[in-house]
């Protein structure tokens, strides 16, 4: 494929060549691209705003990420956020610098992962901006959802005996990034970045293409459950864990021998060394949803797909413990991002 500068277009050439097709689907979407502003109505909804902002060479590395998966990403980690506070994303806003490295059809790919994530979501794409950067791709987007009253979670809402609940598996993607990292640094100085990564396709989808979970939010729903306090899984297990008992004031078990872990996560860690439990608990990127539910849901939760109780809400004076496979008491700290 040709490359077209992007100078050839000019900013707003370029606007309109990537949003040209783009359709507004949902009904809070009044006015979206060609205005000063786009115009929504949510009619009585409660709306929820999130914002997240992505740097080249801090947040990705373009040697192994292809920019349709980053357009693709970059929309879901906004989408998963929106599905952690329980509510619909609905629109996004999309911004980018943009340095002279990039071309016209670059760009596109990007849009192309970006439109394609907003399709499988139901998601509009209602405004943005382009600039110029003087250094690689900077990439902030908006998200706009919607919430139903009184069903909004938040973090603040765990209350003591709960159960502590997590969806999916965890640490993946860290060893999905791990596993890129190690083959960019092999692969460093060749031409083509081609190396062999089958059957460990599982962690490099969970690092390059993850998934926002609107699936489990429509099981529980359909359970008529609502989780007393919710938060997506962006940091690692731990941190988030954390911020859910400091905003709830209250103490966590969290019980090593419960944490979902996937089979390659576990292959691939010890590959490299690694704890996998630690690369659980601190790994992060997984977008997976932790909440928590009154005990008596036990039964009905523990027979749902997907879902995993990891440990219970405790009284905050009796702190955020790991329960370890030996069954000694450890202290849950936060790692966070690097
Ligand atoms: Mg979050």
């Amino acid at each position: 494929m040709g490359k077209t500068e992007i100078s050839l277009l000019g900013e707003f050439g370029l606007i309109r060549r990537l949003t040209e097709n783009i359709r507004l689907s949902n009904q809070s979407s009044i006015v979206g691209i060609g205005d000063d502003a786009a115009v929504l109505d949510y009619s009585g909804r409660e709306v929820l705003m999130t914002t997240d902002l992505l740097l080249e060479g801090i947040h990705f590395d373009l040697t192994y990420f292809p920019l349709k998966h980053l357009g693709y990403k970059a929309a879901v980690i906004n989408f998963s956020d929106i599905y952690a506070m329980n509510g619909q994303p609905k629109q996004i806003t999309v911004s980018l610098g943009i340095s002279k490295r990039f071309s016209v059809e670059d760009l596109e790919e990007f849009y192309e992962g970006l439109k394609l994530a907003c399709e499988i979501y139901g998601v509009d794409i209602v405004g943005g901006d382009t600039s110029s950067s003087l250094t690689g791709l900077c990439i902030s987007i908006t998200c706009i959802g919607e919430g139903e009253k009184g069903k909004t979670v938040y973090r603040k809402g765990a209350k003591n005996t709960d159960l502590l609940c997590v969806s999916g598996d965890l640490g993946a993607a860290y060893m999905g990034l791990q596993l890129l990292e190690r083959e960019k640094t092999v692969f460093k100085g060749e031409p083509d970045f081609n190396p062999d990564f089958a059957g460990k396709e599982y962690l490099l989808e969970r690092q390059l293409k993850p998934e926002a979970r609107k699936d489990i939010l429509e099981t529980l729903s359909r359970e008529g459950i609502v989780p007393t306090s919710m938060i997506d899984i962006s940091d690692g297990l731990a941190s988030e864990l954390l911020h859910i008992c400091h905003e709830s004031k209250v103490g966590c078990l969290l019980y090593e021998d419960r944490i979902p872990i996937d089979y390659q996560t576990a292959v691939m860690a010890e590959q490299f060394n690694m704890n996998v439990s630690t690369v659980a608990l601190n790994g992060g990127e997984d977008y997976e949803l932790l909440f928590t539910l009154p005990l008596e849901l036990h039964e009905k939760i523990e027979n749902m797909e997907g879902v995993h109780v990891i440990g219970y809400v405790c009284d905050e004076s009796m702190g955020a413990n790991l329960i370890a496979r030996d069954g000694t008491e450890i202290k849950l700290q936060a790692q966070g991002w690097t």
